[in-house]
């Protein structure tokens, strides 16, 4: 038992998946507030019913007078540019069916840039950084002066970086030819997408990098193939984002696999000698879900491990909103 009663929580913070272009910050819980995120389900068909449902369940058993605030997993992502939202489909997709990209785990990517910043001591008005979440979901952001200017995540979490089961990007023509050949309809093929594919669906073994990395050491050629993509996958969105920003200063890795799985982040950074990237190894092979710089003091780049902690930047953002 943490408390004997209500009245001791002074404020609740919630973590909401979707706020579209609706909520671009976080704000204090209203039944408006709730009937939006509620209609906001169909861009999160998983996430926003079951988070409306609990916003109201909180209502119903915490005094009135405790405030209540709702943190949107996109908010972070809302400073993106239209060019790097925009898809390329017929323009009503986005103004009528609201069809763009908006990413996911901001929470996180906001919180591990802002301290990377300050772990590596750079200027936060003038710092490029691109952040690699990577967990059983992963994202990638680039982040300009504290503001996200890109991320890999889309409409929903499924775009991307390959992840444990989701498959990341793919020729969109693919699901079309899946359905034809299995004869799937379109949840059928949704399926196949989200819960059968990334490295679990390319290796056969898991989704835990735990037993990829087992299984690449014992030589299985499918955990092989799926640990060289998901790092090559991985390297050409940081490379992108480099050119989007027209340069980086840091790279932070974060979530299960980013904090925890150094030899995929030696695969990654085996990529980028170009951006003048120098990994220390040892530091790096030590590194499990620590803070640490893992680039050489001569490498042009500063990468580090920055453990990510969405409950805590939750509870800031509450108190910074309910003072
Ligand atoms: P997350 O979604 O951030 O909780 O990350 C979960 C994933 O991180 C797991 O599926 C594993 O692939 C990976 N992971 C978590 N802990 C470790 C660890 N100690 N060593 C290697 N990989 C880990």
């Amino acid at each position: 038992k943490v408390i004997d009663s209500m009245s001791e929580i002074s404020a609740v913070g919630h973590r909401i998946v979707q706020g579209a272009e609706v909520f671009k910050e976080t704000c204090l819980v209203t039944d408006e507030v709730i009937d939006q995120i509620d209609a906001l389900a169909e861009l999160a068909p998983v996430h926003n019913h079951p988070h409306a449902l609990a916003l109201r369940a909180c209502k119903a058993v915490i005094p009135a007078g405790t405030p209540q605030v709702v943190v949107f997993d996109t908010a972070f992502h809302s400073t993106m540019p239209r060019k790097a939202y925009l898809y390329g489909l017929p323009y009503e997709c986005y103004t009528d069916l609201h069809v763009r990209k908006y990413g996911f785990h901001g929470t996180s990517h906001s919180f591990v840039s802002k301290r990377a910043v300050d772990f590596l001591g750079l200027d936060k008005d003038n710092s490029k950084v691109i952040v690699c979440h990577l967990g059983n979901g992963s994202s990638i952001s680039a982040v300009v002066n504290g503001q996200c200017v890109d991320t890999t995540m889309g409409l929903t979490p499924l775009e991307g970086v390959v992840m444990g089961t989701r498959s990341g990007n793919i020729d969109p023509a693919i699901v079309e030819f899946i359905a034809k050949k299995e004869n799937l309809d379109i949840d059928g093929v949704m399926n196949v997408l989200n819960k059968k594919s990334g490295v679990a669906g390319m290796s056969g073994v898991s989704s835990d990098f735990r037993d990829l990395e087992a299984a690449y050491n014992e030589g299985n050629e499918r955990a092989i193939a799926a640990v060289e993509v998901f790092s090559y996958r991985v390297a050409k969105y940081i490379g992108a984002y480099a050119a989007a920003m027209n340069g980086v200063d840091a790279i932070a890795f974060t979530a299960g696999i980013g904090e925890n799985t150094s030899f995929v982040r030696e695969k990654i950074m085996a990529y980028l000698g170009y951006l003048g990237i120098k990994i220390d190894r040892v530091t790096n092979d030590k590194t499990r879900g620590v803070e640490a710089l893992i680039s050489t003091a001569d490498s042009s780049v500063k990468v580090c491990v920055i453990p990510t902690n969405e409950e805590l930047a939750i509870c800031r953002e509450t108190v910074k909103l309910v003072g």
